[in-house]
């Protein structure tokens, strides 16, 4: 046996049991903590060391306190975290959509700490339906004269297509065959919904003849898809809403609109690009229009389908209803959001609304702010200033629209952007800013006045620690 391998077998010999480690933390400030996260902390500790001292490395045979109580403090973080979004996109998908309002959360933390009356009607003391109570809400703020929520809008479509169109054939304009991100594509949703999708036009221009040559006996619905994340721009055409509606009349076939991203207000008064409200396309006369309940609505993940009674109670009464029907907190943030809609304060207690119509010189007296209270607090070979920057509204909503807003513009000396964007990344909460150009930029529409001493005081904490990670690009 070579010298080396006796080492090896003796240093592996070495090696503290998990119970050794344990007793020696008795009097330790580690002591405390969770006896599970210990235990699995030092497991891993030990496996760490064992494969080590096996690949040759000269490394220690005791488990050193520090690089276990990084483990510890990781095994009993939760998986899901607040962050603090200073990328400035509003609708950020992968970091959880829309913000809700403090009424809405409330309200459903209220119904769902103990019981409530989700299918239960009062005042007859007996059974009653969870889709009953937001129905009437949900037509007065869109016109239609029905409706039902499900657990997304993807759901909505999938739902809307299975009872109307299972076994027909579904009408869609070839420019309007969308992927949104997160893989929802309208071609695969309409398979699984067991419709067949009958392409018409071209990917730039769709007319009317279009659709009245494709329609036919197999026919179960003409659909409509908003692009959201993209335009079509320059030699373009599509059929107006009011023509799509009137041929599915005149040939006795149901109308439907996915809005994707459904807004009950006109975001044109607010300086946001002109798209149609919920109410406007339910007026244009489609059976269905289907919307997100957290996109520009701002609300919780739901989908939500208005339209004629007929049609929404087909939608109601089918089968996968029971496997996407919303729960309590789904629908009680939902009310409590769409409850804010009936008043004129909607813009200041909607997080999305009041972001989304954020003025720039607001955000620049922010960051204005911000940037003289980081001055004083941050160390040295860091700098910040002031940038414009423009923030986008996300969520696969009002894809060209930028929005004037303004940054704190972050950088070191010695460190890359790369390096300043994971240190920030790393802090508790994390903070998601974004690389531009030559810049890592903290956004500050989506932090909000809210969030602005948690931010700096995030900034300062995550700058102070000495690093290793120097200037890598
Ligand atoms: C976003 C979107 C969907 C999917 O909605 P989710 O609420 O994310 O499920 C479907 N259709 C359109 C047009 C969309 O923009």
């Amino acid at each position: 046996m070579a010298q080396s391998d006796v080492d090896t077998g003796q240093r592996l010999r070495e090696l503290p049991s998990v119970d050794e480690v344990l007793r020696s933390l008795a009097n330790t400030p580690l002591a405390p903590l969770p006896h599970w996260a210990l235990v699995a902390a030092i497991r891993a500790e030990i496996d760490d060391l064992r494969r080590d001292i096996k690949a040759g490395s000269p490394s220690p045979t005791i488990v050193e306190i520090d690089p276990l109580k990084r483990r510890v403090e990781q095994l009993m973080r939760p998986s899901l975290r607040p962050v603090i979004n200073a990328t400035g996109v509003v609708l950020h998908t992968n970091l959880g959509r829309a913000p809700l309002a403090e009424s809405a959360l409330k309200f459903a933390t209220d119904l769902a700490r103990g019981y409530c009356n989700l299918e239960y009607e009062l005042d007859q003391r007996k059974r009653g339906s969870r889709h009953d109570h937001i129905r009437a809400l949900l037509a007065e703020l869109t016109g239609a004269e029905d409706a039902v929520v499900v657990n997304n809008n993807a759901a909505a479509v999938l739902i809307a297509l299975a009872a109307l169109a299972k076994d027909k054939e579904v009408i869609v304009s070839r420019g309007e065959l969308i992927e949104i991100g997160g893989s929802f594509r309208i071609p695969d949703v309409m398979v699984s919904s067991g419709a067949t999708l009958r392409e018409v036009g071209t990917t730039n221009r769709t007319h009317r003849r279009d659709y009245e040559d494709a329609i036919s006996d197999e026919t179960g619905l003409l659909l409509k898809v908003h692009p959201s994340n993209y335009v079509l721009s320059g030699f373009t055409a599509e059929v107006a809403m009011a023509e799509l509606v009137s041929l599915g009349k005149e040939r006795g076939i149901p109308t439907m609109f996915d809005l994707g991203s459904g807004t009950l207000l006109d975001l044109g008064e607010y300086g946001l690009p002109r798209e149609p409200t919920v109410s406007v396309v339910v007026q244009a006369g489609f059976d269905l229009v289907t919307f997100s309940g957290d996109k520009l609505l701002g609300g919780p993940q739901a989908g939500i389908i208005v339209g004629s009674r007929a049609r929404v109670e087909q939608i109601r009464r089918h089968p996968l209803m029971r496997a996407l029907r919303p729960d309590k907190l789904t629908l009680g943030a939902l009310e409590g959001t769409l409850r804010l809609y009936r008043d004129q304060n909607m813009l200041k207690t909607v997080p999305t609304l009041s972001m989304l119509s954020a003025k720039e010189d607001d955000l620049r007296q922010l960051a204005d702010e911000a940037v003289e209270t980081l001055a004083r607090r941050i160390t040295e070979g860091w700098s910040v200033e002031v940038t414009a920057v423009e923030s986008r509204p996300g969520g696969g909503s009002l894809p060209e629209a930028t929005l004037p807003s303004a940054a704190i513009s972050l950088s070191n000396t010695q460190l890359s952007l790369e390096a300043i964007e994971a240190r920030l990344r790393a802090s508790d909460p994390p903070i998601i800013g974004r690389i531009e150009e030559d810049r890592f930029i903290l956004d500050l529409r989506t932090v909000g006045r809210s969030q602005l001493r948690a931010l700096i005081d995030g900034v300062v904490a995550s700058t102070a620690e000495g690093g290793s990670d120097e200037k890598a690009g």
